[in-house]
C-alpha cells in the first residue's frame, strides 16, 4: 500500500509514524508545504503570504502558551517529557513533535516545500486510486503521483472565518482576525474591539489590556467569566452593527473602538479536494465522513483531526490506529450505505440536542462516547478517562481564572485520577 499524507503538523506526524510500523505499508510520503514541520506551533513574525505566495498557515502569537497542561498533550505512546510546568510555551511544543517525529523515523518521509494542489480518484485496475499532484516549491516543478490511500491532516486553524457583523464592510478603523495576531504592540493607545472570546480571544483580550487605551470583550458565552480582568477591559453582549468608528450592542449599548478584532474562529478548508472526492463543506460542517473521519464516498481517503474540543493529539492517535486497522484487514468498515446511515442518525441525534450545522465536529462532552466507539469498533486500545476528566477541569479553570490558571501543576495518578497542585495546595 503506497499512503500519501497530507501536511507534517502533529496529526500528519501521527499517521505517519504509525504507517511507517505498518508491515503492508510500502511507502509512506508526507507532503508538507512549509520548510519546516510542526504546522501550528511554527511561530512567525510575517502574515499574508509566504515567500512562495502561499496565505501564512500558523495562527501561532509570540507569548502563547498551551490553553491545557501537557500531561494531556502527548501522545498515549509518547507523552510529553516530565518538567516542572504543566502549560508550555509554544517553542516547547514545536521540540516536542520534532522529537517525536525524529524518534520515529518520520522526518526522513517529509517532502519539505512540497504543496499539494490537486487530489482526484481513478479507477485502478481492482480498485480506486489517488492522483496527487504537488508542486516541489523550491524548484518550481509539478509532478502527479499516484497512491493507494490519503491521510488528510491539512489543519482546520488557518482560514479565518469572518462573520457577516453588519457595517464591517464599511467600517472606518481597522479590522484583523486572530490568525494574523503576533505582538500587542500594534495596540498601544487604541480601544479595541474583540469578538469572540475563545481560548485565542480571551487569551489577547487579556495580554492586549497592558497596551491599550480600553478592550471591549464581546462574546455569547452561556457562563459568565469569573477572571477578574484590568479596569480597561469591559465585556459586552454580541455585535449588533458597526456604523462609522462605534459599535452598537444586542443590548442596546454602544463603544467608540478604533479596531475590530475578529477572534471568530476557523473555516476547513481543503482546496486541493477535486468534486470528485464529493467532500463538501458547508457552514464548517465537512461531509459524508464518518465518524468524522472516513471519507463515505471514497473510503481510502481519511481525514485525521476534524473534531475539536478533544484531547487532540490522543484523538490523532486512535484515529490513526483505527483507520489503519480497517486498511490491514483487522476489521471491515461497514458499507457505504451503513455508514451513511450513521452519519444521518448522528447529525439527527446532534441537532435534537441542540447542537447546530456549525458544531457538526465538536466533541466536548461526547468525547468519551467518540473515542470509546473507534476503539470498540476497530478492537484497540481506548484513551484513558483521565484525559477527559483533565480537560473539562482545564477548560473550567481557564474560563475562570484567566490569569493564574497556567500556574497550575497536574499529576495524573492512574487512568481514572489525577491531582493537581494549585497555589502550592494539592486538590
Ligand atoms: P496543523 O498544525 O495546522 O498542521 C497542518 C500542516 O499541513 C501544516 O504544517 C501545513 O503547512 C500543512 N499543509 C496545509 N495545506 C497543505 C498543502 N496543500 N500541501 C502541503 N502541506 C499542507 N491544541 C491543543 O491541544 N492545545 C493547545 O494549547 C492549542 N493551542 C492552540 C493555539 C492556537 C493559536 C491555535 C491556532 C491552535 C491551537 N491548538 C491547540 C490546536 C492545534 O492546532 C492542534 O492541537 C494541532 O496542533 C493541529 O495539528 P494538525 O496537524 O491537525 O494541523
Amino acid at each position: 500500500m503506497r499512503v500519501c499524507v497530507i501536511g507534517a503538523g502533529a496529526a500528519g506526524l501521527c499517521a505517519a509514524r504509525h504507517l511507517i510500523a505498518e508491515p503492508s505499508v510500502t511507502e509512506v510520503d508526507v507532503l508538507e508545504q512549509s520548510g519546516q514541520l510542526g504546522g501550528t506551533w511554527v511561530y512567525t513574525e510575517n502574515v499574508g503570504y509566504d515567500d512562495f505566495g502561499l496565505p501564512i498557515h500558523t495562527s501561532m502569537y509570540k507569548s502563547l502558551r498551551t490553553n491545557l497542561p501537557k500531561e494531556i498533550m502527548g501522545f498515549p505512546d509518547f507523552p510529553i517529557p516530565d518538567s516542572e510546568k504543566s502549560y508550555l510555551p509554544a517553542k516547547d511544543m514545536l521540540a516536542f513533535l520534532q522529537l517525536y517525529s525524529d524518534k520515529h523515523g518520520v522526518t526522513r518521509h517529509i517532502r519539505f516545500n512540497h504543496h499539494v494542489q490537486l487530489i482526484k480518484p481513478k479507477q485502478g485496475p481492482i480498485g480506486e486510486l489517488w492522483d496527487v499532484t504537488f508542486k516541489d516549491l523550491t524548484s518550481g516543478l509539478s509532478k502527479t503521483k499516484e497512491y493507494d490511500y490519503l491521510f488528510v491532516c491539512n489543519g482546520h486553524y488557518n482560514t479565518p472565518f469572518i462573520p457577516s457583523i453588519p457595517g464591517l464592510k464599511e467600517f472606518e478603523g481597522d479590522v484583523m482576525h486572530s490568525h494574523d495576531y503576533r505582538v500587542p504592540d500594534i495596540f498601544a493607545g487604541k480601544r479595541v474591539l474583540v469578538v469572540g472570546a475563545g481560548p485565542s480571544g480571551m487569551d489577547i483580550a487579556y495580554e492586549i489590556t497592558s497596551v491599550t487605551k480600553k478592550v471591549i470583550l464581546s462574546h455569547h458565552l452561556k457562563e459568565q467569566p469569573r477572571s477578574v480582568f484590568p479596569d480597561n477591559l469591559v465585556q459586552k453582549p454580541d455585535v449588533k452593527k458597526l456604523q462609522g468608528k462605534t459599535a452598537v450592542f444586542q443590548d442596546g449599548s454602544q463603544e467608540d473602538i478604533d479596531v475590530v478584532f475578529l477572534s471568530t474562529g476557523y473555516l476547513y478548508n481543503f482546496p486541493f479536494l477535486h468534486a470528485s472526492c464529493d467532500i463538501v463543506v458547508e457552514d464548517n460542517c465537512v461531509e459524508p465522513l464518518y465518524k468524522h473521519l472516513v471519507n463515505i464516498s471514497h473510503p481510502t481517503m481519511c481525514f485525521i483531526g476534524v473534531p475539536y474540543y478533544v484531547c487532540a493529539y490522543s484523538m490523532f492517535d486512535l484515529q490513526v490506529r483505527y483507520y489503519l486497522r480497517s486498511m490491514n484487514g483487522t476489521f471491515k468498515l461497514p458499507s457505504r450505505e451503513e455508514m451513511t446511515s450513521h452519519w444521518e442518525d448522528e447529525k439527527q441525534d446532534r441537532a435534537a440536542r441542540g447542537f447546530t450545522k456549525r458544531q457538526a465536529h465538536m466533541m466536548g462532552p461526547d468525547q468519551e462516547k467518540y473515542y470509546a466507539s473507534l476503539a470498540t469498533e476497530a478492537n484497540t486500545s481506548n484513551l484513558p478517562s483521565v484525559i477527559t476528566k483533565i480537560r473539562e477541569e482545564s477548560s473550567i479553570r481557564f474560563l475562570h481564572n484567566l490569569q493564574s490558571y497556567r500556574q497550575d501543576v497536574y499529576k495524573v495518578i492512574d487512568d481514572d485520577t489525577y491531582e493537581i497542585i494549585s497555589n502550592g495546595k494539592r486538590e
